[in-house]
């Protein structure tokens, strides 16, 4: 069908359809002086009129001057920890069943994110042995994305090719509209089930000029992103680059904490522990996310394969940009932007990307 429109009222029915429908709504809302990823009641647990700055190591709310609900880029959390949960039960001695999985709908997901979707779900769902608990939760999901059209000060999915229109597997996508008229919401379907809870919903078609007026904001938003990864053949640079003495350089200011891969939509690394309790009667296996910053996470016998700071630190960036490609056909960056806020030394991919591109260069000359 053509584009719709809803309006404040309408994202109102949006949220209390899909409740209704069986799903756990989840979206962004305002707590602990961030933007999180919390489970809705209603659309009014949205950050009307919050918006965020950003910058290497900075991460503050700030007040905005409209009621927008979308107006901030990425915060500390991704969809992936619904998705593929920081810590599951996989296994217990005591339950012969095991658990239902949630049926998610997830609210406000940018094409960036969406793009993590999709490449975590080449990682762990399309693997010789899928993970099922994720694609148990996968397969639920109903998704509504939301089109950028202000960019934050580490956004750069516009140079990896992940926004900031978003991509395919959305069922519904907003543009958000903000005016002197109140809130509202350009509407395209992408999915049958997209059409019948659009259908369920107060809307109206939308005219061809506010179409247009959302898709140029959308456009226009990649000339205005905080930062750009630099172009060219990023995994030849970095297989170029591994006797780099940039890497160095960067351990001297990496703390190896793993924030950044915990943050990352797209890390999914993880260890399995089996523990069993006093009496030896009990016994559980539980996976936990892993971070290949820690100094045993290549712990095969007598100790670690990488055990340097500038081996851990490249061998991060040289999977998630290069080797991600020979292993799962893409990226494994989508351009987010929450590595760089949430790295409290400030490191920036893009910089360091920057750094080895222009040694490389200097070294051809
Ligand atoms: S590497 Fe950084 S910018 Fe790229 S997807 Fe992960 S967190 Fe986002
Ligand atoms: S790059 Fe930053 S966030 Fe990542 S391990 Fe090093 S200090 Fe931590």
């Amino acid at each position: 069908m053509n584009s719709a429109v809803i309006d404040a009222a309408g994202l109102g029915e949006l949220v209390s359809v899909l409740i209704d429908r069986g799903y756990r709504v989840v979206g962004p809302t305002k707590s602990d002086n961030a933007i999180v990823l919390a489970e809705l009641d209603s659309a009014d647990d949205l950050p009307s009129g919050w918006g965020v700055d950003v910058g290497p190591g900075h991460y503050r709310l700030r007040r905005r001057d409209d009621d927008a609900v979308f107006g901030h880029s990425a915060g500390p959390q991704s969809w992936k920890q619904f998705l593929h949960p920081p810590r599951q039960k996989l296994w217990s001695s005591d339950d012969a069943e095991s658990e239902e999985q949630p049926r998610y709908a997830f609210l406000g997901v940018r094409g960036c994110d969406l793009a993590a979707i999709a490449i975590l779900n080449g990682v762990l769902g399309n693997a010789a042995h899928p993970d099922e608990g994720f694609t148990g939760r996968l397969r639920q999901i109903f998704v509504v994305a939301v089109n950028c059209t202000e960019p934050g000060g580490l956004c750069f999915c516009a140079s990896m090719g992940t926004g900031p229109a978003v991509g395919p597997g959305y069922d519904l996508a907003l543009t958000e509209r903000v005016g002197s008229d109140g809130r509202r919401y350009v509407v395209d379907v992408g999915t049958d089930d997209g059409a019948e809870v659009l259908a369920s919903i107060t809307h109206r078609q939308a005219e061809q000029p506010e179409i247009d007026s959302a898709q140029a904001d959308v456009t226009g938003a990649a000339a205005k992103m905080g930062r750009q990864m630099p172009e060219g053949d990023l995994r030849n640079l970095l297989v170029e680059s591994r006797e780099s003495p940039h890497w160095e350089e960067v351990a001297s200011r990496c703390l190896t904490c793993g924030n950044c891969t915990m943050v990352c939509p797209t890390c999914f690394c993880t260890n399995v522990e089996d523990v069993t309790d006093l009496t030896g009667e009990h016994a559980e296996r539980w996976m936990e996310w892993a971070s290949c910053f820690e100094f045993d996470f290549t712990f095969v016998h007598e100790g670690s394969v990488r055990q340097s700071g500038p081996s851990r630190y490249r061998h991060w960036l040289t999977h998630k940009l290069g080797t991600w490609h020979d292993q799962f056909g893409t990226s494994g960056c989508v351009g987010c932007g929450r590595c760089i806020a949430w790295c409290p030394t400030g490191i920036d991919i893009t910089e360091e990307m920057t750094t080895l591109s222009e040694l490389a260069e200097a070294d051809d000359d």
